[in-house]
C-alpha cells in the first residue's frame, strides 16, 4: 500500500474506534513513525491500550502530538511545569517547540520529572497539552550538548518537515520484484578505517556506517563512486557507532545529494558531530580542507533519528533495523536487519567489545534470528591475546608512578571517545583507593566534551558507573583529579610544570595537541610515552611504537621538522575497546542464533583472513574476508 493510502486506512480505523471519535485533527508520519494530532488528549491518555491496540492494527509505532490550536501559551505552561514537577528534580531549563507541540525540560533528576511508570508526564500533558520531553542536565556543561539540542528545537519546522518525507518514502509502495539481497564492500575490509558497507535488495539501498581512515591521504574515503551508489535514491544510513573511521564521511553524502536519515543512538549523534567538527577544525588548521564543511555536518544532524536500544524500526518497506549494545563506546550498536517479511536477518556487530570494561557492559550476542554475521576483526589474528584488564591497570599505574617519580610527564595519546574516559576513570579508582601518588591530570583537545558527552547519556554507561554519576558527589568524571587544558597558554604551563599524566587527543598521533606536548617533550628521557589503544598502520603513533626515534613532523608554515625521541615509548595492552582474538571466538560460539556466514571485516589483511579461516575450521560455517568493492550475495 503506498504511503498516501495508508493514511487513509489508518485514518478510516481511528474514525471507526470509538475513543478517538471527534479527538484526532490529522494524522502524519514522522520518519518511521505515525504522529496522531489530539484536539482531546485525556480520552486517549486515560486509556492506554487503545494506542497500544491500535498500533498492532496498523503494525507501526504511533506517537500522540497536540494539535497546535489546545496549546498552552508557553509562559503560562512554564508556571504549570514548574508547579507540577517537584523541587528535587532541579529543572534546569524548559524549551518549547511551537511547531510539534513539544516541550524539551531539562532536569537534573529525569526520574522525578517524569514520575512512576510516567504518571508526572501524563499529569503536564493533561494540565498544558504541549507533549514534555525530559532530559537529563548534564553533570559537566557541555557547549556541543547544549547546541545540539537547542538547534534541533530551533529546526522544528524544518525537521517536521524532513521527518514526513522520510515517512513518506519509508512507507511507499514497493515496487520492485524479486527477493535477492546483496551485501557490497565499500571500505574498511581487510584495513582498518574508512568502515562502510551497502546492503542493497530489488527494493531497497542502505548505507551501514561511512567513515574516513584518518591516517591515509589516498584511501581516506569509501568507494562511493560505484555505479549501484546514487545518492538521492538511497533508503537510509545506519551509523553503528561515533568514530570517524565508522561516521567522519556521512556529512559529505548529503552535501552530494542524499537526503534520507541516518539512524543511530542519541549518543552517538552528540558524539559523532563532536567529533566531525574537531575533523573539520584540524583538517583546515593543517590547510587540507575536506570535500565537506561545517554546513553539511548541520545537515547530517538535522536528519538524524534517534533509535534506543531494542527499538524496532522499519527504514525500507523491506528492511526493518535493531540496535543492541556492542560494548564499544558510548552508544555503540551492533546492528540487527530484518529484511523481507521473515526472508533474512543481517547481524552487523560494528566494532564489538565481548567483555565487561570499566564504562560498559559486553556485547549483546543473543538476536530473534540470525543468517549472516559481519564482525570486527581488528584483533582476529592468532597472536592477538590481550592480557588481563586488571594487570594492564597495573602496568599503566606503574609507568605513571616511576615516570613521575623521576620528575617526568606521562604523554597519553587517547582517542577522545572512550579510551579516554576508560583512562579518567581507572586513575580515579587508584587515587581514591589511595594507590596513585598526588599528581595532576590534564585533559586536552575533545576529551572533556565527550566525557560531558558521558555524563549526558549515563544509561549507555555499566551499571556500578551509572549508579556514581547519579550521585553527584561521587561522579569519577568530576573528581578533582582532572584539569582540563583550556588552551596554548596552559598547555605551555604544562609543559613547563612538574610532573603530570596528560591525556590528550588525536588517538593516533594523526594531529591534534598531543603533538604539541611529543614536540616539546619527546627529546627528555625522563618523559614516557604510553599507547593505550590502537595505531593504524602507517599513522604516526605506529612508526614511534615501532621503534622510530627520529620522526617527521609538520612544524610551523607547514615545514617538516624531524623530532628527535628520547622519551622511553611503552605500549600497554588490554585497555582496547575491541574484543581480542579469545573474545571474538567467544562471541560466535555464543551467539544465538548460530549464524549461517560469517563476514570478516575491519581488521588488517592477515587478521581478517586468519580470523576467516579460524571460524571456518571451529565452527563448519561459511566465512569470507572479502576486499574492498566485493559484493556477496545474502540470498
Ligand atoms: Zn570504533
Amino acid at each position: 500500500m503506498a504511503a498516501e493510502e495508508l493514511l487513509q486506512e489508518i485514518k478510516r480505523i481511528v474514525r471507526e474506534a470509538t475513543p478517538f471519535a471527534g479527538a484526532i485533527s490529522d494524522i502524519n508520519f514522522e520518519g518511521p513513525k505515525v504522529v496522531l494530532y489530539c484536539k482531546k488528549l485525556d480520552p486517549l491518555m486515560e486509556n492506554g491500550e487503545v494506542i497500544k491496540e491500535l498500533a498492532r492494527k496498523i503494525r507501526k509505532r504511533i506517537i500522540l502530538r497536540p494539535d497546535p490550536g489546545i496549546l498552552t501559551k508557553p509562559e503560562e505552561a512554564e508556571k504549570d511545569i514548574r508547579r507540577l514537577v517537584p523541587a528535587e528534580a532541579g529543572i534546569t531549563d524548559v524549551i518549547f517547540s511551537q511547531d510539534v507541540g513539544e516541550v524539551t525540560i531539562e532536569a537534573q533528576k529525569p526520574g522525578i520529572a517524569i514520575g512512576k511508570g510516567g504518571s508526572l508526564l501524563r499529569e503536564i500533558m493533561r494540565e498544558i497539552s504541549w507533549t514534555p520531553r525530559i532530559v537529563r542536565a548534564p553533570p559537566i556543561k557541555s557547549g556541543i550538548v547544549r547546541n545540539i539540542r537547542l538547534s534541533m528545537i530551533q529546526a522544528g519546522a524544518e525537521r517536521r518537515d524532513i521527518l514526513r518525507k522520510i515517512g513518506r518514502r519509508i512507507h511507499r509502495e514497493p515496487k520492485a520484484k524479486g527477493d535477492w539481497i546483496r551485501f557490497t564492500t565499500l571500505g574498511g575490509s581487510r584495513e582498518v578505517g574508512r568502515s562502510s558497507f551497502l546492503l542493497q535488495t530489488p527494493e531497497s539501498r542502505v548505507i551501514i556506517d561511512c567513515g574516513v581512515n584518518v591516517a591515509s591521504e589516498n584511501r581516506a574515503f569509501p568507494h562511493l563512486e560505484i555505479p549501484e551508489i546514487r545518492l538521492p535514491e538511497l533508503d537510509a544510513v545506519i551509523l553503528s557507532h561515533a568514530h570517524l573511521d565508522h561516521c567522519g564521511f556521512i556529512p559529505y553524502l548529503f552535501k552530494y545529494g542524499f537526503e534520507g536519515p541516518v539512524y543511530c543512538t542519541p549518543a552517538t549523534r552528540d558524539l559523532a558531530v563532536l567529533l566531525q567538527l574537531d575533523y573539520v577544525d584540524i583538517a583546515e588548521r593543517e590547510d587540507r580542507p575536506l570535500p565537506y564543511n561545517k554546513r553539511d555536518i548541520n545537515t547530517f544532524l538535522r536528519h538524524c533519528i534517534p533509535l534506543e536500544y531494542g527499538d524496532v524500526t522499519d527504514i525500507a518497506p523491506d528492511i526493518r533495523i535493531t540496535f543492541h549494545n556492542a560494548g564499544h563506546i558510548l552508544g555503540s550498536s551492533i546492528v540487527h536487519a530484518h529484511i523481507g517479511d521473515g526472508l533474512y536477518n543481517l547481524v552487523y556487530t560494528g566494532d564489538l567489545k565481548f567483555d565487561r570494561t570499566r564504562l560498559f557492559s559486553p556485547a549483546v550476542h543473543m538476536f530473534p534470528r540470525l543468517e549472516t554475521l559481519v564482525m570486527d576483526s581488528t584483533y582476529g589474528g592468532a597472536e592477538d591475546i590481550q592480557p588481563f584488564r586488571a594487570d594492564a591497570e597495573r602496568e599503566f599505574i606503574r609507568i605513571v608512578t616511576e615516570t613521575t617519580k623521576r620528575g617526568g610527564k606521562v604523554v597519553v595519546p587517547a582517542f577522545a571517545v572512550g579510551r579516554s574516559q576508560e583512562i579518567m576513570v581507572l586513575l580515579e579508582d587508584f587515587k581514591r583507593k589511595g594507590m596513585l601518588d598526588e599528581i595532576p591530570v590534564y585533559l586536552d583537545g575533545m576529551i572533556w566534551e565527550a566525557t560531558a558527552i558521558h555524563t549526558a547519556y549515563p544509561e549507555y554507561l555499566s551499571q556500578e558507573l551509572r549508579d556514581r554519576i547519579f550521585r553527584a558527589d561521587e561522579n569519577p568524571f568530576l573528581s578533582e583529579l582532572f584539569e582540563r587544558v583550556k588552551g596554548p597558554d596552559q598547555r605551555a604551563q604544562v609543559i613547563d610544570g612538574g610532573p603530570a599524566v596528560i591525556v590528550s587527543t588525536a588517538g593516533m598521533m594523526a594531529g591534534g595537541p598531543v603533538l604539541e606536548y611529543f614536540k616539546t617533550l619527546a627529546p627528555d628521557p625522563l618523559n614516557t610515552l604510553v599507547f593505550v589503544g590502537y595505531q593504524c598502520e602507517g599513522s604516526l603513533g605506529r612508526r614511534i611504537q615501532k621503534g622510530w626515534r627520529e620522526v617527521p613532523l609538520r612544524g610551523e608554515k607547514g615545514r617538516v621538522v624531524e623530532a628527535k625521541v628520547n622519551m622511553e615509548i611503552r605500549t600497554v595492552e588490554g585497555f582496547s575497546g575491541h574484543s581480542d582474538r579469545a573474545q571474538l571466538l567467544n562471541f560466535v560460539r555464543r551467539a544465538s542464533p548460530k549464524p549461517h556466514r560469517i563476514i570478516c571485516v575491519h581488521g588488517d589483511e592477515n587478521k581478517c583472513t586468519d580470523l576467516a579461516s579460524t571460524l571456518y575450521k571451529l565452527f563448519k560455517v561459511e566465512t569470507r574476508a572479502p576486499r574492498n568493492l566485493e559484493t556477496i550475495r545474502l540470498h
